[in-house]
């Protein structure tokens, strides 16, 4: 079969190479330039020097199911264990150090490195935003079932669709199929999961001092986590942090001016690491509309219609929202694909 998968995080990554690995012909759609969605780096500061996690800071091992995947990256010498010192911050503003009951794991040349890592697999189209998908036919051994738009104009036919974006894309891309298939009841489904949203604020410091602590996870109206971007690189960078909000600063503030944002962000880290870190040497600012599902479905993956115009869900809003639960999801959908679609 010619799949075509659209999203290029670990969900479609991982259902990508199992598919393709089963002998089908399958090319993976992705908006952005980069590869792996949510586990994203950019290249900040003077020169684009300093790499810095600004999506997902560590993935942690959060049960032996995502083993595999985790090994898989350490062997190829992508991810090393993230070991510390955790430091945590409570309401009264006392730090504590403590020791996470689960292992974690960062990538020293950065997160993008797991998406280039899960991609050498399979074919990969980057800057290429699917627009819409149409049902063109049910009998695929006469012609393809369906049509990928682009907002180009351009579209490509395939015998089947696999939508791996977070479920507010999804739903944007399914609803261009509505007056074709019977997809109102999946539909509601999709869009009754809401995300949490959340400012990620990099910042570099120059020369000064890195601190000696790696991550600080904070019970703070605004900050959420501050990650010490040198202590996860195997290479000298700059002091750098990665600054995460709460997801209920980012929905108050979401339409606040970036330099509002980036003000507020700044005078509360300076309450907690010190006045020092108000004035960085440069700083960026991303919000992450979809940072987390909230309410996520109950199934590894959904199917929309049947074996003669196949077209699937997957993400990881199915089953938690985690890496774990994106890869979990592809595994489900490739393994189950290969299984009904033998040529
Ligand atoms: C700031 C932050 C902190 C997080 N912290 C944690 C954590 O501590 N632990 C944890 O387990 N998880 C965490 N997560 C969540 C975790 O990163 C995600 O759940 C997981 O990576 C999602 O994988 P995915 O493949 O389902 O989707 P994504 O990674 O979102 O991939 C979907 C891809 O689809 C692409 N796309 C969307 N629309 C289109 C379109 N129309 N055409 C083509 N491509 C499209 C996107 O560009 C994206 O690359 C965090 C996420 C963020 C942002």
């Amino acid at each position: 079969m010619k799949i075509a998968i659209i999203g290029a995080g670990v969900a479609g990554l991982t259902a990508g190479r199992i598919l393709a690995e089963a002998g089908h012909e399958v090319m993976v759609y992705e908006k952005s330039r980069g590869l792996g969605g949510r586990l994203a780096t950019r290249y900040a500061g003077e020169n684009n020097q300093t790499k810095v996690d600004h999506g997902l800071p560590y993935i942690e091992e959060t049960s032996e199911k995502i083993q595999p995947m985790l090994q898989n990256l350490v062997n190829k010498g992508k991810l090393v264990p993230f070991s510390g010192p955790f430091m945590h911050l409570n309401e009264a503003g006392e730090l504590s150090q403590f020791y996470p009951t689960k292992k974690r794991y960062v990538a020293p040349m950065g997160m993008n490195q797991v998406g280039k890592e899960l991609a050498r697999y399979v074919d990969v189209q980057t800057n290429t935003k699917v627009s819409g998908v149409t049902h063109i036919g049910e009998d695929r051994t006469k012609k393809r079932s369906w049509m990928l738009n682009f907002p180009t104009g351009d579209a490509v036919n395939v015998d089947a669709v696999v939508i791996a974006t977070p479920s507010k894309q999804a739903y944007a891309i399914l609803n261009t199929t509505i007056d074709e298939v019977a997809t109102l009841k999946l539909l509601r489904e999709v869009d009754a999961v809401e995300y949490d949203p959340c400012f990620s604020l990099m910042v570099g410091y120059g020369d000064a001092d890195v601190p000696e602590w790696s991550m600080m996870e904070c019970d703070h109206p605004i900050i959420a986590s501050i990650t010490n971007e040198v202590s996860k690189r195997g290479e000298s960078t700059e002091c750098s942090f990665v600054i995460q909000t709460t997801a209920e600063f980012a929905r108050a503030n979401k339409d606040a001016s970036k330099e509002a944002v980036e003000e507020e962000i700044l005078d509360a880290l300076g309450e907690i690491t010190g006045g020092w870190s108000t004035l960085p040497a440069w700083s960026e600012l991303h919000f992450w509309r979809y940072s987390k599902a909230i309410n996520p479905l109950p199934y590894p993956f959904m199917e929309v219609v049947g074996n003669d115009a196949p077209i699937a869900l997957i993400g990881s809003y199915m089953n938690g929202d985690s890496v774990e639960s994106a890869y979990l999801s592809g595994l489900a959908l490739g393994q189950f694909w290969s299984d009904k679609f033998k040529d």
